[in-house]
C-alpha cells in the first residue's frame, strides 16, 4: 500500500504510543497505535456499507481528530475523501455531493440539518455523526464510536498505488462555481515532504494546532497530514477563536501553526491584552490570501516568528514559502519555492518574463493536483505543457524571491492603467483607522473601471472618505488611489478568512450607495 492510508500503520511499528493527534476539546490523546487501529476499524465498517477503491466519502463537519480518522480509513480503502465547507448552505452541500457522487457523508450535530436536506436526489446512502467537541467531553456515546468499536481492527488488504486519488477538495469558489480539485496520495506525500523538509525543519518533535478548518487545504496540508507522515503531533481545535488558539497553544506546548491572515490579525489583536505564554511556539506560519506587512511587523514586534508562505488547493497547498530569518527584510514576499516545486512566472502563452515583471504564476512539481474532476475543460486550461497556471500573478526579484502581486480576476484597469488592488491594499492598512480594507473595480463609463475601497474601520477609530483618500494619494498615485471609498462593519469572507471581493463588486455595481 503506498497510500497516506500506511502513515499511521508505519508509526504504529516504530512508535505505538507517541501522540498523534489531541483534542482540544479535552485534551484526549490518541497515539499513533489508537490512530491505526481505530481507523482500520473504521475502513472495516465503511467497507461494510460498500465503500472500495475510488468511491468518494465527504465530510461535513466541524474541526476534530475524528476527520483525520475518516481520511485515514477511507485512504486505506483506495477510496478518496471529500471534505466539504461546513458553512456551506444546503444546496451547495448538494451541489458538492452531487458533483462528486459521494455515497457516505460524515457530519456534525452542527450541520446535520443542513446535510439533512442537501443529500436530497444524490447518492448517498449513509450518513454518520462525529460527536461535538462538547458530546465528546460529556464522553456520550455515539453511533461513531459504536461503529469504530464493532469494526475489525486486523488491517485488510489494499492495493492503492501513489497515482491513485486520495481526494477531491472544493476549491471555496471566491471566485466562481466550486471545483474539486483531484489530489493523489503523492500529491500529499510530497506536500509532507516539503512541510517537513522546507519548512524550518518541522518534525517528529513538533506539536502543530489546527486552528483553521480541516475542510480547506491550509489546516490539513500544512503541518496536519505532514506531521502525521512525520510522526509529530497535532491539537485540533473544533472552531477558532483567538482565546481557544491562545489557551490550546499554551496548554498543549505547541511549537508550530499555521493561519489565515484573518486570524493571524485576531491573535495580534488578544495578544495585545493577554498574558499567554507562547514560548513553546517555534514560529507561525501565514498563508491563503495576501498578508499586511503591517501584521507580520505588529506580530514580529509581540515576539511571535512568523513566516509567509503560498500555496493553492491544487498544490497540496505549499508552492512556496519564505525562511524565517527573512520574514523582516523581505516582508510581503512569500519566499522561494519548496523543494521539488519548479515556479515561473510566464505571460498567458507560458513563455517566461523578464526578472521584475509581472506574470501569471506558474507551478510544477509532483505536488501539483491531476485535474478537477468532472472538468476536463477546466483542467486543459489550468494544466499545460506539464505547468500549472495558478491564476495568481505574482514577480520574482533577482535574488529568487516571489511576489504575489493580486489575483488576475481581481486586477483593475483604470484609465487604461492596470492597478493591483493588494498594492492599494497594503498602503491603506497602514492607515492608523483602518481594520480591513479590500480594493476592488467597479464598471464605470469614464474609466472602464473606478477604484474603489470598502473599509472596516478599527473601533473606536474614526476617519471621513476625503481624508482617506488624500492620505491614500500622498502615498500612491492617484490613478491607484481610490476613487471613492464605502465603510461596512466587517468584509465579508469565506470560512477560510478570504474576502469574497465578488459579493463587493456585485454590491456597489448595483446599488452605487
Ligand atoms: P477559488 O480558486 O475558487 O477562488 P480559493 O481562492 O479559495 O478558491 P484556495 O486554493 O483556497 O482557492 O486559495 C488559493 C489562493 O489563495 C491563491 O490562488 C492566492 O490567490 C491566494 N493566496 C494563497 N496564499 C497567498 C499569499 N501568501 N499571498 C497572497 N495570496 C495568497
Amino acid at each position: 500500500d503506498q497510500g497516506i492510508g500506511n502513515w499511521p500503520t508505519i508509526h504504529r511499528v516504530r512508535h505505538p504510543h507517541r501522540v498523534a493527534l489531541i483534542d482540544a476539546a479535552n485534551g484526549a490523546e490518541l497515539t499513533f497505535e489508537d490512530l491505526d487501529l481505530r481507523t482500520n476499524a473504521l475502513a472495516d465498517v465503511l467497507r461494510g456499507m460498500g465503500i472500495g477503491k475510488g468511491d468518494r466519502v465527504a465530510l461535513v463537519t466541524l474541526n476534530s481528530p475524528q476527520m483525520l480518522e475518516v481520511i485515514f480509513a477511507v485512504a486505506k480503502l483506495g477510496g478518496v475523501a471529500v471534505p466539504i465547507n461546513c458553512r456551506l448552505q444546503a444546496p451547495e452541500v448538494q451541489y458538492i455531493l452531487g458533483d462528486s457522487g459521494a455515497r457516505v457523508v460524515f457530519s456534525s450535530p452542527q450541520t446535520a440539518t443542513v446535510v439533512a436536506a442537501a443529500v436530497d436526489g444524490t447518492d448517498v446512502a449513509e450518513i454518520i455523526e462525529i460527536p461535538s467537541g462538547e458530546q465528546r467531553t460529556a464522553g456520550e456515546p455515539s453511533r461513531y464510536e459504536e461503529l469504530i468499536t464493532g469494526g475489525d481492527t486486523e488491517r485488510a488488504e489494499a492495493d492503492v498505488a501513489p497515482d491513485d486519488l486520495a481526494m477531491l477538495m472544493y476549491t471555496s469558489g471566491t471566485t466562481g462555481f466550486p471545483k474539486g480539485a483531484m489530489l493523489t496520495h503523492a500529491n500529499h506525500h510530497w506536500n509532507a515532504i516539503n512541510n517537513l523538509v522546507a519548512v524550518e525543519g518541522v518534525g517528529p518533535r513538533d506539536i502543530s494546532l489546527a486552528g483553521a478548518p480541516l475542510f480547506h487545504i491550509g489546516a490539513l496540508g500544512i503541518f496536519s497530514l505532514p506531521l502525521l507522515y512525520g510522526g509529530g503531533t497535532t491539537v485540533v481545535l473544533e472552531t477558532f477563536t483567538p482565546d481557544a488558539w491562545l489557551a490550546a497553544v499554551e496548554r498543549h506546548r505547541v511549537t508550530v501553526a499555521f493561519a489565515v491572515p484573518a486570524m493571524w490579525a485576531a491573535i495580534d489583536a488578544a495578544l495585545a491584552e493577554s498574558e499567554t505564554d507562547l514560548s513553546s511556539l517555534r514560529f507561525g506560519l501565514c498563508g491563503g490570501a495576501p498578508c499586511p506587512v503591517v501584521l507580520i511587523e505588529s506580530l514580529t514586534r509581540r515576539g511571535v516568528r512568523f513566516a509567509e508562505g503560498f500555496g493553492l488547493t491544487e498544490t497540496a497547498p505549499i508552492a512556496c514559502v519564505l525562511d524565517i530569518e527573512d520574514t523582516v527584510r523581505f516582508a510581503g514576499s512569500v519566499g522561494k519555492p519548496a523543494l521539488h516545486v519548479d515556479l515561473k512566472v510566464a505571460d498567458a502563452q507560458g513563455a517566461e518574463v523578464p526578472r521584475g515583471t509581472i506574470g501569471e504564476l506558474l507551478v510544477r512539481g509532483p505536488n501539483v493536483f491531476v485535474g478537477y474532476w468532472n472538468k476536463p475543460e477546466a483542467s486543459a486550461e489550468a494544466l499545460r505543457d506539464g505547468w500549472f497556471f495558478t491564476g495568481d500573478l505574482a514577480t520574482c526579484d533577482d535574488a529568487g524571491y516571489y511576489r504575489i502581486v493580486d489575483r488576475k480576476k481581481d486586477m483593475i484597469v483604470s484609465g487604461g492603467e492596470n492597478v493591483y488592488a493588494s498594492e492599494v491594499e497594503q498602503v491603506m492598512h497602514r492607515h492608523p483607522a483602518v481594520g480591513e480594507v479590500a480594493v476592488i473595480g467597479i464598471p464605470d463609463d469614464k474609466w472602464g473601471e473606478s477604484v474603489t475601497a470598502v473599509v472596516a474601520v478599527k473601533p473606536d477609530a474614526e476617519v471621513s472618505e476625503a481624508d482617506l483618500i488624500t492620505w491614500t494619494r500622498e502615498q500612491i498615485a492617484h490613478f491607484k488611489s481610490p476613487r471613492a471609498v464605502h465603510f461596512v462593519d466587517a468584509l465579508p469572507r469565506t470560512a477560510t478568512g478570504k474576502i469574497l471581493k465578488r459579493d463587493l463588486r456585485k454590491r456597489w455595481t448595483e446599488d452605487g450607495s
